[in-house]
């Protein structure tokens, strides 16, 4: 201990060996905390008028670095949020603190992660900001029971690969003839963002159109998923008309392992009072299900929306596609709720980041 650690109380536990807590409570002094020096586990008291009562709280119990992955255990399921800050990969869990006697893990020099910070960070919020190291990259989180985990993956683990989509040619429409490079050992997603070109799908208060929202979400989250690895197809990149056939013998070709096609509800204008988020499959399609449900869930965990379930549907996409096939229809153009969410651009990024969040999910699970 160094000169400015506080006085410690030890006590003998009911389930055996001694704990040892700073006097004045745990959080008497943060740097008690400290496990290691690349590790630090601060604590900032939460506002007074936070809403969530203690008892309904998460606790963080445990952050464990083993191997490829960084586990974030909770004494209940908790609900949290992702996103890069520059080099930084941070989660924010929502509704939850950290138990007293938090250890964060600790880093060595062949560590994935550089760096590790763990802080609650007000209004019952903790947030974990993890740097991997140089060639490490983040492969989504994942949750579990009363868990998330992180993939760490070290160079060589999976290969990284430049996207196909930033060459023209493999991007589709093209030359149908044209053969496709040879994928292997790598996950390839075709994303489908409906309509376009002659057909702007449907129209929305404001004079919104589904074929632009989509085309935006599409593409954020083909770039999400390029950059954690995965080879992604988009069936259309900009303003032109494609068939349906032409979307699903794309991912046939590609030999795709999931495909999801993302649109924009419409009801009436009529009815505003209609909004929701809805993630279809193909009837009795398992995996499909699987993975709508699995997308829908993400979704529904990272933005507010309104929950219009997983449902299954003969959509032609999704029943002519022989791999794992979703639909997903991101909100209605016609819903007062909605459509002030799908004009914003910052909340399509959110959209898109939770899909791409719910595909790595899908793949690093099955
Ligand atoms: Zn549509």
């Amino acid at each position: 201990m160094d000169k400015d650690s506080p006085d410690w109380q030890a006590s003998v536990s009911r389930f055996g060996g001694i704990v040892l807590l700073p006097k004045g409570g745990p959080s008497a002094n943060p740097s008690a905390r400290r496990p290691g020096a690349t590790t630090s586990l601060t604590t900032r008291s939460s506002p007074s008028n936070s809403v969530t009562p203690t008892s309904r709280l998460a606790t963080i119990q445990r952050i464990d670095l083993g191997g490829r992955q960084l586990f974030i255990r909770a004494d209940r399921p908790i609900f949290y949020a992702t996103r890069w800050r520059g080099s930084t990969y941070q989660i924010t869990i929502n509704a939850a603190r950290l138990t007293a006697d938090l250890q964060g893990p600790k880093l060595g020099d062949s560590s994935p992660l550089s760096d590790i910070q763990v802080e609650e960070t007000g209004n019952n919020t903790v947030t974990i900001s993890a740097k991997p190291r140089d060639g490490v990259r983040i492969a989504g989180a994942q949750r579990l029971t009363n868990a998330v985990v992180l993939n760490l993956l070290k160079p060589g683990e999976q290969p990284i690969v430049e996207s196909p989509v930033s060459s023209p040619s493999p991007s589709f429409p093209g030359n149908p003839d044209t053969p496709l490079p040879r994928v292997s050992n790598r996950q390839v997603v075709v994303i489908d963002p409906g309509h376009g070109g002659p057909d702007p799908g449907a129209i929305g208060i404001g004079g919104v159109r589904e074929t632009d929202v989509v085309l935006d979400i599409g593409l954020e989250v083909s770039r999400i998923l390029q950059r954690q690895g995965v080879v992604v197809y988009l069936t259309r990149t900009d303003e032109r008309d494609v068939d349906l056939p032409p979307r699903v013998s794309l991912a046939e070709r590609v030999n795709a392992a999931l495909f999801v096609s993302i649109h924009a509800n419409a009801i009436s204008m009529s009815r505003p009072d209609i909004n929701g988020l809805e993630t279809y499959h193909a009837p009795g399609a398992y995996l499909g299900a699987r993975l709508a449900r699995t997308i829908h869930s993400t979704i529904l965990s990272n933005l507010r929306i309104r929950d219009r379930g997983v449902r299954g549907a003969r959509f032609y996409v999704i029943r002519k596609t022989s791999m794992p096939a979703t639909l997903v229809e991101t909100g209605f153009l016609t819903g007062q709720e909605d459509i002030v969410n799908l004009r914003n651009p910052a909340w399509r990024k959110q959209m898109a980041q939770a899909i791409a969040q719910g595909i790595l999910n899908f793949l690093n699970g099955s």
